[in-house]
């Protein structure tokens, strides 16, 4: 079976990860979307929460798993069976860092990884800024799933 892994924080996701993910799904019989539970980062939303909107925003793709993960990508990649790493580039500015990990990757476990330009109208979108411009009260609805959308609301207005 060929399986990647889309890996990310997705806090929370975004119309941007959706895209990418949506098209990796294409080439793969299994796409897993991967959250990263790093306990250092200070994050809007707990990662069942975030496992939980990316469930609803892939509901209607049928070949696409959510899990979490801690530590490296590549002992995720070895554990579940996962050939690639599937990863957005928004702009030059994402290729250094990610050219980087990619190299190491593939050093540490001989994992490759798989770029995919973000869609253009996407490109401007990160998870920070939709959690910063909601928090201005902007309106970030077409940057965000629905489910997203709600809990944005729910948790800022709380
Ligand atoms: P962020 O970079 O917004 O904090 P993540 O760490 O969750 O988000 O990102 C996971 C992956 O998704 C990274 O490879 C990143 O480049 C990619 N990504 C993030 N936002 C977008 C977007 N708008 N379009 C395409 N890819 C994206």
């Amino acid at each position: 079976m060929r399986r990647a892994v889309c890996p990310g924080s997705f806090d929370p996701i975004t119309n941007g990860h959706l895209d990418i993910i949506e098209r990796a799904s294409g080439f793969f019989d299994e796409i897993i979307v991967a959250v990263g539970i790093n306990q250092s980062k200070n994050r809007l939303f707990e990662p069942a929460e975030r496992v939980e909107m990316i469930q609803e925003a892939v509901a209607s793709l049928g070949n696409i798993k959510v899990d979490t993960f801690q530590g490296l990508i590549v002992e995720f990649c070895k554990a579940h069976q996962v050939q690639a790493i599937v990863k957005g580039l928004r702009a030059v500015s994402d290729f250094d860092y990610e050219l980087q990990m990619a190299h190491m990757n593939r050093s540490l476990a001989g994992v490759d990884t798989l770029f995919m330009p973000a869609a253009p109208h996407y490109s401007f979108l990160s998870s920070s800024l939709v959690k910063e411009v909601a928090t201005y009260g902007g309106d970030v609805s077409g940057l965000v799933p629905e489910s997203v959308l709600r809990r944005l609301q729910e948790r800022l207005s709380g």
